[in-house]
C-alpha cells in the first residue's frame, strides 16, 4: 500500500562528526566539543559519553581528568559545521519533494511507497549522505513527526538497524510495546516539566499518554499536549512546512539556537539569511521576482503558536542580497509582536528567472539605487576568503566578533577556505 511517511534524518553526534570527517585520528577515540570560548562541552562521541563525561559541563573543572582518559577536545568550529549543515541539507533536497530543515543537523523530509520503499531510500539516503559529506546520519519514519522522532530513538539505540528504524515495520502490539518503554518527558514536545504535570492523571510513558483523554490533557496542560496526543495515535497535527528546494526555488531557514525577541535581532538573522539566499541563487544562475519570509514561535511554547509569513514582490527579478535584505526587514519587521520569542525563521527566493536570459534592463530605475554588482563583489570576496571573511552590515560585523573568541583547539575550516584544506599523505 503506498502511503505518506514522515522521516527525520539526523545526524549522529554532529559536531563530533563534522571533527572526525576531516581528522579520521579521531574516530573511535572519545572526543568532546567545547563552547564558545572553550567553556562548557556541548558535543560529545559515544566513547565520551561512556566515559560519563557530562553535557554542558565546564571544561576547566574536568579537562585534567578528561586528558588522563584520553579525551579529546575541539573548540567549536561553527564555520566548519554549518556548512558541513549547508552541504547535508541540499543533497537530502535532491531525494525528497519536501523538506524542513529543523536544525543544523536534523530535516524531516517527505517519503513515499510503501513501508519498505519508505526504508530503501531512507538507507539509500544514508548511504548517499555518508558517501558525499562523510556524516553518519540515523532516520526515523513514520506517520507523524512526533512518531518519526520516537523511531529514531531506536535506529540510534538499536545497531542491529542499521541507521534506519521505521515504526510501520511492527505489529500493533510491538508498537505499543515500544511506546511503553518511553518515558514521556522524552516524547518531542513534552519535556520534563510538562511530564509532572501529567505524572497525577497516570501518564508515566509514550504509550500512557497515547491512550489517554486528549481533552482532559488539554484541560490539564494546553493545546499542544493535546495535539501530540493525536500525533501519537498517528494524525498528522505538525505538517511539514512547505520548503521545496530546486531550481524553482531557493530557501534558506533555521531554528535559532537562543530565541529571538526583538526587531533589530530579527534584522541581524535576515542578513545572513538573505545573503545566503542570494548566493545560492547567484550560484544556480537565477534571479528572484518574489521573496517570502517567515518568523515563528516555537509549537510547543506556552500559550498561542504564532507564525508571521509576509511575501514581497520585486517590480524587476533580483539577487543582490541588499535589496532582498531591505525588503524582508521592512516586510517582517512590523509583524513581530512584542514579548513573543521567536525560534525560526526563513527566508525563501520565487518566481525565479534565468539569469542569463533576463536582460537586466533597468532604464527606469526600479532597482533602486543598489550599485550593480555589489553581490557579486561580495560572492567574489566570500568564495576566495570565505563566507564570515565579509558580510553586509550586521552579517559581516557578527563574523568580526567571533573573531575575538577564545578557541585554543579548533580545527581548520577545510571546505570553506583554500588556505585551511585538509592534506592528505600518500605512502
Ligand atoms: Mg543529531
Amino acid at each position: 500500500m503506498s502511503e505518506r511517511h514522515v522521516a527525520i534524518v539526523d545526524a549522529n553526534d554532529f559536531y563530533v562528526s563534522c571533527e572526525r570527517v576531516f581528522d579520521p585520528s579521531l574516530v573511535g577515540r572519545p572526543v568532546v566539543v567545547l563552547s564558545n570560548n572553550d567553556g562548557c562541552v556541548v558535543a560529545r562521541s559515544a566513547e565520551a559519553k561512556a566515559l560519563e563525561i557530562d553535557m554542558a559541563v565546564p571544561w576547566h573543572r574536568i579537562a585534567d581528568r578528561a586528558r588522563m582518559l584520553g579525551v579529546v577536545a575541539r573548540s567549536s568550529n561553527y564555520e566548519l559545521y554549518g556548512d558541513m549543515s549547508a552541504r547535508a541539507a541540499e543533497i537530502l533536497s535532491r531525494r525528497t519533494a519536501s523538506q524542513e530543515v529543523y536544525s543544523i543537523d536534523e530535516s524531516f523530509i517527505a517519503l513515499e511507497g510503501t513501508v519498505d520503499d519508505a526504508i530503501a531510500q531512507a538507507q539509500a539516503i544514508r548511504a548517499e549522505l555518508r558517501r558525499l559529506v562523510g556524516l553518519p546520519m540515523s532516520v526515523g519514519i513514520a506517520s507523524t513527526k512526533t512518531l518519526a522522532k520516537l523511531a529514531n530513538r531506536g535506529s540510534k539505540s538499536n545497531p542491529a538497524l542499521g541507521g534506519v528504524c521505521h515504526l510501520g515495520a511492527y505489529s500493533a502490539a510491538r508498537q505499543e510495546a515500544i511506546l511503553a518503554s518511553i518515558d514521556v518527558g522524552d516524547v518531542w514536545g513534552i519535556g520534563r516539566r510538562t511530564a509532572r504535570r501529567l505524572a497525577p492523571l497516570g501518564i508515566g510513558t509514550a504509550a500512557d499518554l497515547r491512550a489517554a483523554d486528549a481533552t482532559l490533557v488539554r484541560r490539564r496542560c494546553s493545546v499542544v499536549q493535546e495535539r501530540v496526543v493525536h500525533e501519537l495515535r498517528g494524525i498528522d497535527c505538525l505538517p511539514l512546512e512547505d520548503v521545496q528546494e530546486g531550481r524553482d526555488q531557493i530557501q534558506h531557514s533555521r531554528s535559532f539556537a537562543v530565541p529571538i525577541t526583538t526587531a533589530a535581532e530579527l534584522a541581524e538573522v535576515l542578513s545572513v539569511y538573505t545573503q545566503r539566499a542570494a548566493a545560492r541563487a547567484r550560484a544556480q544562475g537565477s534571479m528572484a521576482r518574489a521573496m517570502r519570509c517567515f518568523a515563528a514561535t516555537s509549537p510547543f511554547a506556552a500559550g498561542s503558536h504564532v507564525s508571521h509569513v509576509v511575501s514581497v514582490a520585486f517590480p524587476e527579478a533580483t539577487d543582490d542580497p541588499l535589496v532582498l535584505h531591505r525588503a524582508a526587514v521592512a516586510a517582517l519587521g512590523p509583524q513581530l509582536e512584542p514579548g513573543r520569542r521567536y525560534v525560526r525563521a526563513g527566508v525563501s527566493l520565487h518566481e525565479l528567472v534565468d539569469r542569463a536570459s533576463h536582460a537586466t534592463l533597468d532604464v527606469f530605475g526600479t532597482a533602486g539605487d543598489e550599485r550593480p554588482g555589489t553581490s557579486a563583489v561580495v560572492d567574489d570576496i566570500a568564495e576566495r576568503f570565505g563566507e564570515q571573511s565579509v558580510g553586509l552590515g550586521l552579517a559581516g560585523l557578527r563574523a568580526r566578533r567571533a573573531w575575538t573568541m577564545r578557541r585554543d583547539m579548533v580545527s581548520p575550516r577545510a571546505t570553506t577556505h583554500w588556505d585551511e584544506l585538509a592534506v592528505v599523505h600518500a605512502r
